[in-house]
């Protein structure tokens, strides 16, 4: 077991795409993180591309999460995922890149939620526009959903990067001025796209002092159906750890 420090870790395959998969997966990780994620539908750029395994994936995390007392996050991106997770008791949802770029969106995810007891977290939208980026949050809050936790992913970047999706430290902390007390998270995996950038773009995140981070971890990333390049494999997450510091 390597984490022990404060900071929250959460972690698990872009998508899950066998059963085998996700309970070896598991097997390897739990000691590791505090929760697990696992996109079940995917929020694909190209039609083409594999749209995740659905709802077949739901009794599944039921079980992971009952059998590891660890809870699970899925990605929702219509109300109709969110009746079903629920059913599964999945209490935990992220909204996508691109989903928090669509106010009509945000608004009739947040209202099926709202009452309820679940926790949200919230990436930044695909594109660095500050305004849209607390708009969707206040939306949220609105709605009196508080249990709201919030995750740098990078922005869409027409540059010429090394990474995926440019990181935007300064922006970052703007935000965090604006809303002090909500938790920020990093997800280095999309920031990076490959993962040799994970450890350096984690160490920056570290540096301002976030509350947590988002990893992509699969139990062969080489024959991952989504995201392959950034995945780590068990060892290389648990390395990663170690490389941090843990505990810091
Ligand atoms: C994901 O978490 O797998 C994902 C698709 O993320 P994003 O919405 O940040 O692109
Ligand atoms: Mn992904």
């Amino acid at each position: 077991m390597v984490k022990k420090n404060k900071q929250i870790i959460i972690a698990g395959p872009c998508s899950i795409e066998k059963k085998e998969q996700l309970y070896n997966l598991m097997e390897k990780i739990h000691h590791n993180i505090d929760v697990l994620r696992a996109g079940i539908w995917k929020a694909r750029t190209s039609p083409n591309d594999y749209p995740g395994i659905g709802e077949i994936g739901l009794p599944w995390l039921k079980d992971i999460q009952q059998k590891y007392k660890t809870p699970v996050a899925i990605e929702v991106g219509i109300t109709k995922h969110v009746e079903l997770a629920l059913k599964h008791n999945i209490k935990i949802f992220w909204l996508g890149a691109r989903t928090t770029a669509n106010p009509f969106a945000v608004q009739e995810l947040a209202e099926s939620m709202k009452s309820l007891d679940i926790e949200l977290w919230i990436k930044n939208p695909i594109i660095s526009d500050f305004r849209l980026w607390i708009g969707t949050v206040e939306r949220i809050k609105k709605l009196g959903i508080n249990n709201i936790k919030i995750i740098h992913r990078g922005f869409y970047s027409d540059k010429k990067i090394n990474y995926r999706n440019a990181p935007n430290w300064e922006l970052l902390k703007k935000f965090k001025n604006y809303f002090p007390e909500l938790p920020i998270l990093c997800d280095p995996s999309h920031i990076a796209g490959q993962k040799k950038y994970i450890y350096e773009i984690t160490k920056k995140a570290f540096l301002q002092r976030i509350d947590g981070l988002m990893v992509e971890v699969h139990n062969e990333p080489h024959h991952a159906l989504s995201d392959k390049l950034q995945q780590l494999n068990p060892k290389e997450f648990e390395n990663l750890l170690i490389k941090l510091n843990y505990p810091a």
